[in-house]
């Protein structure tokens, strides 16, 4: 079977669109979500209809946390605490119930699916080195933990190998940490949507990266009085 997995939607309506019309597309059977389907964009309540729509697997992200929780937001910059108090007031009481009652992690044979670290998901730590990742090896079952949170794509092997290039086979006896990227919000310098596709016959991980119209994210952005670096970003994938 193969699944996608989007992570870091962060209310982007064309983003989550452009993505899960291509899903569609390649027939791919089960979508999993890891997180952050809200803050930073305009679209909150259009972004959670849609994942609850078609994922099938959810797990809890910070922002969905900030907002639901009522989560001390000292550790979120002025940008995003800004996001969380006006998605706060935009979500449905149905919407602000699925996001507040969502799973920190979720295993599903082979593969763990969680938005932060497996162990202590609720304390949101970042897996961005190779350092953070040895240190998270152990405290998931199976070959792959998938996560996102940095929004920056990549993977590392307990091989000690670090793997960028666009598609890889898992390799048997080796364990890895898998960041899918992001739907809504990409920071790698690359402008364009990123989630990625495992098939699981193969064994093989793909990262897909998708255009989609930022110029309307932006205005949509804009147009609802959030701050305008949150617009500008989305152009440069910063
Ligand atoms: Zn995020």
């Amino acid at each position: 079977m193969r699944k996608a997995i989007i992570s870091d939607i962060h209310a982007n309506l064309e983003a989550l669109k452009t993505a899960l019309d291509w899903i569609k597309n390649e027939g791919i059977e089960q979508i999993i979500c890891l997180g952050d389907i809200v803050g930073y964009g305009a679209n909150p309540n259009e972004c959670v209809d849609l994942i609850r729509e078609y994922c099938t697997v959810v797990v809890k992200g910070n922002h969905d946390s900030a907002t639901t929780d009522g989560e001390d937001l000292y550790n979120f910059n002025p940008y995003a605490k800004k996001a969380v108090l006006w998605t706060k007031e935009q979500l449905s009481k149905r919407n602000y119930e699925y996001l507040y009652y969502l799973p920190l992690k979720v295993e599903i044979g082979d593969y763990t699916f969680v938005h932060s670290t497996p162990k202590k998901p609720e304390r949101w730590n970042y897996i961005i080195t190779e350092y953070d990742a040895t240190l998270s090896f152990a405290n998931f079952e199976g070959q792959a933990c998938l996560v996102g949170h940095s929004h920056l794509p990549g993977c590392y092997g307990t091989d000690e190998s670090f793997i960028l290039e666009q598609e890889f086979v898992l390799t048997e006896g080796v364990k890895y940490i898998i960041n899918v990227g992001s739907v809504g919000q990409p920071r790698d310098g690359d402008p364009r949507l990123c989630f990625g596709v495992l098939d699981e016959e193969k064994r093989d991980f793909a990262w897909i990266r998708l255009e989609y119209d930022k110029e309307k994210t932006g205005q949509r952005i804009i147009e609802s009085g959030l701050p305008p670096y949150l617009a500008d970003r989305l152009k440069v994938g910063r």
